[in-house]
């Protein structure tokens, strides 16, 4: 058994499964975007350096050749620089096999670090950050209390590329309801070519009880999208994309059809089979809603 102690449900990327996860900070230091509720429960805090340490020396007894660490919880870039480059120097040395160190991080936690931080904590193995962007629209980032703009997300990004910290972002569709979903995808598209990441997934909004989005999809203020729209958004957004070298993924539990493709590279032909499927329409062709998941 692992000597951690983790606190509370933690939460990692799909491509994080085989990554050593260590609790830099607990909970998310926003915690009010209306669709999540992945941290409700956790009042944010850094945590200590001395127990994070603790952990690091004990798991690197137990797993030697660690290669990749996850820093959980959900915005493990909030810790100030210097906390953070101790934690991935003490990693560095306590795996001597480590490849790469990765987090999740919010737009704002990228403006409040300067190109020379993100450069030194790149320096030290800080290999990718996950940004959840969730969309590119004024509007629905106002809506759904996300607390960046467009230009806010773009200019913390850029920061990133600028010191060469590989960003993987995530866009959240059918945030705009029915009615937005053509402006949210235009608008998504126009931003990530803006930031052009190295890596972008998109997930379908599954709306959880109990969330203001929850409400107002319930109340009727926004409308679902169905499984074709939804397919529709995204197709839209592949669409409008003009990116130099990025690894897509739209195959999340949420995701009604699973794509994968590398953009710009595969774009014809990444669009071609969604129009096919959604040409045929064949029965069975999209995921059906009670095998869908978060
Ligand atoms: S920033 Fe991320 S983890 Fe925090 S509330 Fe928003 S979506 Fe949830």
């Amino acid at each position: 058994m692992l000597p951690i102690k983790y606190e509370g449900d933690v939460f990692r990327p799909p491509s994080e499964a085989k990554s050593l996860i260590l609790q830099a900070t607990i909970g998310c230091s926003h915690n009010r975007c209306t669709f999540c509720s992945m941290y409700k429960r956790k009042k944010f805090r850094i945590r200590n350096l001395d127990e994070i340490k603790k952990e690091i020396v004990l798991t690197s007894r137990m797993l030697p050749h660690t290669r990749r660490v996850f820093l959980a919880d959900g915005n493990a870039l909030a810790v100030p620089t210097e906390q953070l480059l101790e934690t991935l120097e003490l990693l560095d040395q306590s795996f001597p096999g480590l490849e790469r160190v990765s987090l999740y991080g919010n737009p704002y936690d990228l403006l409040e670090k300067s190109r020379a931080e993100l450069i030194k904590l790149r320096e030290h193995k800080m290999g990718i950050v996950y940004l959840g962007i969730e969309s590119g629209s004024a509007r629905v980032l106002e809506r759904i209390k996300k607390g960046v703009t467009p230009d806010q997300i773009a200019e913390g990004a850029l920061r990133a590329k600028a010191a060469k910290v590989p960003l993987s972002i995530t866009v959240l569709n059918g945030l705009a309801g029915l009615e937005g979903s053509d402006e949210d995808a235009r608008e998504n598209a126009l931003l990530l070519n803006r930031i052009d990441p190295e890596y972008l997934g998109l997930l379908s909004l599954m709306t959880v009880p109990g969330t203001t989005t929850h409400r107002q999809f319930s109340r009727g203020e926004l409308t679902p999208l169905g499984p074709w729209e939804m397919l529709k958004e995204i197709r839209m957004i592949v669409e409008g994309l003009n990116l130099s070298n990025c690894t897509f993924r739209a195959n999340h539990a949420s995701n009604y059809l699973p794509l994968k493709a590398v953009l710009s590279r595969d774009q014809e032909k990444l669009l071609a089979s969604i129009d096919q499927v959604i040409e045929q329409k064949a029965p069975g062709s999209l995921k059906s809603e009670y095998l869908r998941g978060l």
